[in-house]
């Protein structure tokens, strides 16, 4: 398996027709690239976990998803990077020859599965609820990474981001990484989020305690297309369409969602003409194996 590799980040300028020169100019910061699978924004925010682990002394990382997770698999690959041991809660699935691509590779980078019942994930945060445990040497890391660390190594996903940049656009699913650039970056580069599920306004609770002072921030829960993995004939034609135009391929739980709506709010004159945006894309490719056979990349 190929290593996590941050110097292959670019930043890519999308195509001016895109954007229909609505603004000066419209790029992407391609997280994507450090790995063929491992998410860009859960590198980030497992890497000081990872660290914090080791300093602790704990020989083992532990952590939850389900059988499609862009974290588990994250997961299994940075503690095999770093030399500790994996162990992945799964909610209700089995590993076998049809398991999810993502479990089969977990389990290739050495990360024990253990699976649970859907009732028994709800209770994940009690791991004593979680029979047969031992927590000794063990440490915990939240589904997502949707901890301190992991908002501390999203704030490394700012050092890619150049003052240039008016506005920064970014997905959003438990707030981690967003909290994370927000923290870091310079309050007058303000910051877009894009809700991938309904109602996702919720996020702004979420978020809140955790920001350190600027607010500068504005979230869209707009282009949810049905829901949280949720998606129609019109967002698979929007991300083929993106392809062929910018050559860059968008995954369909996060990015595409986000990209459809910032075109949208571009075309309707959302932002002054001398507006640059940077939109960080957050990896996430594995999960378009469920639409495979309708992407043309
Ligand atoms: C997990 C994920 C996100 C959301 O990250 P949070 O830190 O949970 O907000 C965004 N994009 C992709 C591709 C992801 O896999």
């Amino acid at each position: 398996m190929d290593t996590v590799d941050e110097s292959k980040i670019v930043i890519q300028p999308l195509h001016a027709q895109w954007y229909q020169d609505k603004v000066a100019k419209v790029d992407m910061l391609r997280l994507d690239l450090m790995h063929p699978i491992i998410s860009g924004n859960k590198w980030f925010k497992l890497k000081h976990n990872l660290r914090q682990a080791s300093a602790n002394g704990c020989h083992t990382i532990l952590t939850f998803g389900g059988a499609y997770s862009n974290h588990l698999i994250a997961a299994a690959a940075a503690a095999k990077q770093h030399d500790i041991k994996s162990i992945g809660i799964v909610r209700g699935a089995h590993l076998n020859n049809h398991s999810s691509p993502i479990l089969q590779a977990c389990a290739s980078l050495g990360m024990e599965l253990r699976f649970i019942s859907h009732e028994a994930y709800k209770q994940k945060n009690e791991l004593q609820a979680i029979a047969g445990y031992s927590t000794d040497g063990v440490f915990l890391i939240p589904e997502g990474g949707a901890n301190e660390w992991g908002r501390q190594g999203s704030e490394d996903i700012a050092t890619y981001i150049p003052g240039i940049y008016t506005h920064v656009c970014i997905s959003v699913g438990s707030g981690t990484t967003f909290t994370g650039i927000r923290n870091a970056l310079p309050p007058p580069q303000l910051l877009l989020g894009f809700a991938p599920m309904k109602n996702g306004r919720y996020l702004d609770a979420e978020i809140a305690p955790y920001l350190k002072s600027s607010k500068a921030y504005q979230l869209f829960d707009r282009w949810h297309f049905g829901g949280f993995g949720k998606s129609n004939f019109e967002l698979i034609d929007f991300m083929n369409h993106f392809y062929g135009i910018n050559n860059i391929p968008l995954d369909i739980v996060y990015t595409s969602k986000m990209m459809f709506g910032l075109q949208e709010l571009i075309n309707k004159g959302y932002f002054p003409g001398d507006a640059h945006i940077l939109c960080v894309h957050t990896g996430g490719l594995t999960g378009n194996v469920s639409v495979a056979d309708r992407l043309v990349y």
